[in-house]
């Protein structure tokens, strides 16, 4: 990553309201740039600041600020340290994590996760998103980059859940669900994106879910059969017509059980999350696997 350039909303060396000293940018993608920094009125604490441009066709940061500060508390959020606007620029302020899943595959010999590891991600992320549908909200992109592990020795073995751009209500002010959209336009990423979102259709919980499977799969073959189609609607073809005997080869039994328990929910339908997590948990215990097995990058 280039450390300053135009065209980037921050330079490293600015500081924020007297605050965050911008150190460097660590990603910048879909709607933000994400940078370290440091506070400086405590400690020099190292953070994350996630920006957007003032002029950002899509003004994302404030759903995800609101998203943020009611996960607060939450094992698998990020901790909200602040945020604000100005005529250039809105921010948010949050603790700053370690590497993110996809590229701790991609680093990972094989490009995959052993079992052990794999499972135990996996039901993190499963909490991370429990604790999201929790307080009413459809993350909607889950996807490997958007779960980090924490960097200190707290939380260095602790998933994050990130990313809260595409989230979505579907809980009314009643705590009632919404009705659904007849049509939605199509939102997250081709890989993961579960076939009610190829068709457009109003996703629900069950979605988020579908997700974590198609992850689950990526960590444990390596690859997905429609990694390199480009074609939204073609991958979704891929996705309504896979074989899961194929997709599944060599996965464990429970992850059959995974999907199909997806496959009878539908928008309004709530999850069996006990159920899911069972299954999880019973891959654990039929392999011996241990919740202070050090994780894959963890074995130097
Ligand atoms: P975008 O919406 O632009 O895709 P994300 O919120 O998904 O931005 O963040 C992009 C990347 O930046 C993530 O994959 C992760 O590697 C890094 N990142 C985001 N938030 C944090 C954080 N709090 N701590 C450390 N890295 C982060």
């Amino acid at each position: 990553m280039t450390s300053s350039s135009e065209g980037e909303i921050l330079q490293v060396g600015q500081v924020i309201r007297e605050r965050w000293k911008i150190k460097a940018k660590i990603g910048g993608g879909g709607f933000g740039e994400i940078y370290e920094a440091t506070d400086v009125q405590n400690h020099h604490e190292r953070v994350a600041i996630k920006v957007e441009s003032s002029k950002a066709t899509k003004q994302v940061l404030k759903m995800e600020v609101a998203v943020l500060r009611r996960l607060q508390g939450k094992k698998h959020a990020c901790k909200f340290y602040g945020c604000g606007r100005n005529d250039k620029f809105n921010y948010l302020v949050m603790s700053l994590q370690g590497k993110n899943l996809a590229d701790l595959r991609r680093e990972a010999p094989k490009q995959c996760f052993s079992l052990n590891t794999a499972v135990r991600v996996g039901m993190q992320i499963l909490n991370g998103i429990r604790e999201i549908h929790s307080i009413g909200f459809l993350h909607r992109d889950v996807k490997p980059s958007n779960f980090a592990m924490g960097r200190t020795a707290q939380t260095m073995r602790n998933v994050y859940m990130l990313d809260f751009g595409l989230a979505r209500q579907y809980l009314n002010a009643k705590g009632e669900i919404r009705s659904p959209r007849s049509a939605a336009g199509f939102r997250g990423t081709v890989r993961y994106a579960a076939v009610t979102a190829h068709k457009n259709k109003e996703m629900g919980r069950q979605d988020d879910l579908w997700s974590l499977f198609y992850m689950l799969t990526e960590f444990l073959q390596g690859q997905l059969p429609w990694r390199k189609i480009k074609d939204k609607d073609e991958v979704g073809k891929m996705k309504e017509e896979a074989d899961l005997n194929i997709l599944l080869e060599e996965c464990p039994d429970e992850l059959h059980l995974f999907a199909a328990h997806l496959k009878t929910l539908g928008y309004a339908d709530t999850p069996d999350y006990c159920y899911l997590e069972s299954l999880l948990n019973k891959i654990i215990s039929e392999n011996d696997i241990k919740w202070d097995d050090p994780y894959d990058w963890e074995l130097g």
